[in-house]
């Protein structure tokens, strides 16, 4: 049994403890039912980590079932993509995936008892009379003419719905509820509509679909869920869901509990949304390193790890608020400054030579992976004449807070020796092309004898040693905090959420880092090499060092 203690608490995770406590559930039984139209999101693993989350604390199951009743929008592949990203968070479902679809013949049966038992309705209005008659939340509803059509014609009309006899959109089946109802839900919801269309689970073999407030209850009836979780816009459909089980012959009663969805600042959490990015090519992919989805972070440089603490981190509640991005960057960093070992690369580099350094000398210097955990290791660095730092690390002159490389004075090369910054080669633009240093060879390792004091140190990469590299840096996808609130959210595209570093070159040992393998870039971050990306060897800076990195470098 999981240590009790460190468990989350939240409301659900109460409402468990007291159901379990005064016997009306033994177990608990939970289930993922995503709709197979999109790729996951962050604000689902909001959702996975929940519902698994809950089953393996309390020693219940989680089901995983594809809520797939809307054919034309859903696809194969999603499903797929679907399974990896769960699995990737290290989570198992119980037994083999379900979907909808695997209870259509069943759904159908409950709808031919509704009809038989008078609860249940073929209605011929259209679209745009159905919401005339349905009224608005100040306003009643009208009952539909087909409302008091005798069952045993509704029960041929239904069948001839399944058939094909009926056009799309000519008819709908509908639960005989109340047009009166305060709940807008409860006005003689569509239980059945038409469509012609292929599906990815059971081809061409119906032509009526269930809707989502029909199905979703009796999928989990059927399926024995305890516990139904879900998100507060469904807080409404509760009536209907309640409405469905309590009028049907099925045995199992599972409960519906809804919690506040996860928004995040910066970024977009719906499906449909994200698919727009995708289709409208601003983004590379699904998997895009900038999109919100599990694909995306995965290829970003997320752990499974870091976003399960972030879920942690927000808690489970009814109230509805804005993450900021902050605080699922700080969980990243938090993990990898732990695990991450540590390498040198140069992202915008500039030239030095190493005037009194041997010509031709390759010298091998020891560095370690990681500042503070021994049992890292260490690693080989080439040191040689020439090598190169970042171009930013130097300037001609300075003040004494720009702790680099400045003309005349001197800086330590991390795990290497001290150099000194002797002149300066330019090009007809002005442009550095390259600095001329000598190098004090008492310094390896140690501060110089005389006691001069070397505060700077910058990183660097040997010239002749080190690998070319393609590094990825990444910013927010949007430029304002809520792009879902915008008219139209391609306009607010951050036009620098993606910056290629094409010249960077990285120090040998990391040429044959594995994909996603994590590193720190000593002083650039945090950054994981993608062998999915185009080109040789690309690496995407996952996070900065530090939320304000970007202030105090400016400074
Ligand atoms: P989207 O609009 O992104 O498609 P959805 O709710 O329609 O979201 P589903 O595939 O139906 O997506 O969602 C599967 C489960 O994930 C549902 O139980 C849903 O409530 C939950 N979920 C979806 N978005 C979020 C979110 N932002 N935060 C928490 N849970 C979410
Ligand atoms: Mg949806």
């Amino acid at each position: 049994m999981a240590d009790v203690e460190a468990r989350p608490s939240n409301f659900i995770r109460q409402i468990i403890d007291k159901d379990l406590e005064n016997g009306k559930h033994t177990s608990v039984h939970t289930r993922f039912p995503p709709e197979p139209n999109g790729f996951l999101h962050i604000g689902h693993a909001k959702s996975i980590c929940l519902n698994f989350g809950i089953a393996g604390d309390y020693m219940g199951t989680c089901n995983l079932r594809f809520d797939d009743t809307n054919p034309e929008k859903e696809d194969i592949d999603y499903v797929h993509s679907i399974q990896e990203d769960i699995q990737w968070l290290g989570y198992e479902w119980d037994g083999e995936v379900r979907y909808s679809s695997l209870y259509f013949d069943q759904l159908h049966g409950y709808a031919i008892e509704l009809i038989k038992a008078g609860k249940a309705y073929v209605c011929f209005l259209n679209a745009e009379e159905m919401r005339e008659y349905r009224g608005t939340l100040k306003e009643p509803g009208k009952n539909s003419p087909y409302r008091d059509t005798p069952v045993e014609e509704n029960l041929a009309l239904f069948e001839k719905m399944k058939n094909g006899e009926f056009k799309e959109g000519e008819c709908s089946l509908r639960a005989k509820v109340d047009m009166t109802s305060p709940f807008m839900v409860m006005r003689d919801p569509v239980i059945y509509r038409i469509k012609f269309a292929h599906h990815h689970q059971t081809g061409e073999q119906w032509c009526i679909y269930p809707m989502y407030d029909f199905t979703h209850c009796i999928s989990d009836a059927i399926e024995d869920i305890t516990h139904s979780l879900c998100t507060l816009e469904f807080q409404d459909n509760r009536r209907i869901y309640d409405w469905v089980l309590d009028n049907i012959s099925i045995q199992s009663r599972p409960h519906q509990y809804e919690f506040s969805r996860l928004n995040l600042e910066y970024t977009l959490m719906s499906k449909r949304k994200l698919n727009a990015l995708v289709e409208g090519n601003h983004v590379e992919g699904w998997n895009d390193p900038r999109m919100p989805t599990i694909a995306g972070l995965r290829r970003r440089g997320y752990t499974p790890a870091s976003v399960k603490e972030f879920c942690k981190r927000i808690g489970v509640t009814k109230q509805d608020n804005m993450v900021e991005m902050g605080m699922l960057e700080a969980c990243i960093r938090d993990d990898l400054n732990e695990n991450a070992p540590r390498a040198m690369a140069v992202l915008d580099p500039v030239k030095i030579i190493i005037e009194n350094y041997e010509e031709g000398k390759v010298e091998t210097l020891t560095a370690p992976n990681h500042p503070s955990n021994e049992s890292m290791g260490t690693r080989e660095v080439p040191f040689t004449r020439e090598i190169l730092i970042e171009r930013e690390d130097f300037k001609e002159e300075a003040n004494k807070k720009f702790k680099r490389l400045v003309l005349g004075k001197e800086v330590r090369l991390r795990n290497a020796y001290v150099i000194k910054a002797e002149r300066v080669e330019k090009d007809e633009a002005g442009e550095i092309t390259t600095i001329y240093c000598t190098y004090d060879d008492e310094t390896l390792g140690k501060d110089p004898a005389d006691g001069r004091k070397v505060k700077g140190v910058i990183h660097w990469v040997s010239a002749s040693e080190g690998v070319k590299a393609e590094v990825r840096l990444y910013d927010r996808l949007f430029t304002v905090p809520n792009p879902a609130a915008e008219e139209d959210f391609t306009q607010v595209l951050n036009p620098e959420s993606l910056v290629i570093m094409s010249n960077a070159v990285i120090e040998p040992s990391l040429a044959n880092a594995q994909d996603h393998a994590a590193y720190q870039f000593e002083r650039t971050g945090y950054f994981c090499r993608d062998t999915s990306a185009q080109g040789d060897l690309v690496f995407n800076r996952t996070v900065g060092l530090r939320d304000t990195w970007a202030k105090i470098e400016a400074k």
